[in-house]
């Protein structure tokens, strides 16, 4: 049988929802399954969640002609802390009940095949360099803007996992050393201000401060309802108080890919999750400022981009994972 016809399965472990791709070795998805995690049912309710839907994608396969010995392995991509080498997820603040779990090991048994294990933020950025906004790169940092701030990074064209599987941790580099407290416990973190928790943070602080804005209205007074969309979305209108909650989130942004772009020197700077729906809302101001305060050698050529592959990043990372593991990528 030639190269060609083998594939590969990715699964993206997430905390609402399990997604599962069929790929080819070229990254062509083949099929597709999303489900619930169930992560309130239990360990075994969402392992046995994950099982179904690679089932699922093989089933559908098996439709197209593909047969599971043509299958080279599964990767997942799965929240963290977790070891790569040893396959065992330490804990996942979103998937209760979840510790020390060798999921490799439990997986291997159950799906009779090969199983990689990586974590969620590195398989989106190993996912966007085969395939999205960072192919033909090498170095790439992504940046994921979510609830918290994720990262990955990739090195020469592999994921850097530093020495044991904590590395890119860029939610937390420190842009206030005595600022906002952070979820990790300390203070001043690019987390603690430029995710879309700290965006509406600091814009109903604002408010209770007394700024005014349209968002009072909108949401009628009824500050919890605010998300960062509707910041953003604010801020489109020509809202002062949330134009500038947006450029300022622009500056905190900025600051923290300097440091990066300074110490790793990637070619591309690669910004996921809803807030990036903002474009050159977000992009222009985090570019100007990155440039401001970046080296002016190391952030010259450096592209800051949106994410290319949406909600489907960390399957596709998932899936390349196994054939970085295999040594085929
Ligand atoms: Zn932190």
């Amino acid at each position: 049988m030639g190269q060609d016809t083998k594939y590969i399965v990715g699964v993206d472990l997430g905390g609402t929802n399990i997604v599962s791709l069929l790929m080819n070795k070229r990254g062509e998805v083949l099929e597709r399954d999303a489900r619930l995690t169930l992560a309130k049912e239990g360990r075994e309710r969402t392992i046995s969640q994950i099982t179904g839907s690679v089932s699922a994608v093989l089933e559908k396969g098996r439709e197209l002609g593909i047969s599971p010995d043509s299958l080279l392995g599964v990767g997942i991509g799965s929240p963290g802390p977790l070891n790569t080498k040893k396959g065992v997820i330490h804990f996942a603040p979103n998937l209760p009940g979840w510790r020390e779990v060798p999921l490799v090991e439990i997986l291997t048994q159950k799906l009779s095949m090969p199983v990689f294990l990586e974590n969620d933020a590195n398989a989106a950025a190993l996912g966007e360099w085969w395939k999205g906004a960072g192919r033909n790169t090498s170095n790439l940092v992504l940046f994921t803007l979510g609830t918290g701030i994720g990262g990955g990074i990739i090195i020469d064209g592999e994921v850097f996992h530093g020495a044991w599987d904590t590395a890119a941790e860029v939610g937390h580099i420190i842009i206030h050393e005595e600022g906002l407290l952070c979820n990790c416990g300390t203070r001043g973190c690019l987390e603690a201000y430029a995710s879309a928790t700290g965006v509406v943070r600091r814009t109903v602080k604002a408010i209770k401060e007394g700024r005014e804005t349209i968002l009072t209205d909108w949401v009628q007074n009824r500050l919890e309802d605010i998300t960062c969309e509707l910041v953003y979305k604010a801020a489109q209108k020509g809202d002062k108080l949330c134009s500038w909650i947006v450029e300022e989130t622009a500056r905190y942004l900025g600051v923290g890919i300097a440091s990066i772009v300074n110490i790793l020197n990637p070619e591309v700077v690669i910004l996921a999750g809803g807030m990036i729906k903002a474009k050159d809302l977000l992009f222009k101001p985090v570019r100007e400022y990155a440039k401001r305060y970046a080296l002016k050698d190391a952030i010259e050529g450096v592209s800051i981009v949106p994410a290319e592959l949406g909600d489907d990043a960390g399957a596709i990372g998932a899936a390349a994972t196994v054939l970085k593991r295999k040594g085929l990528l």
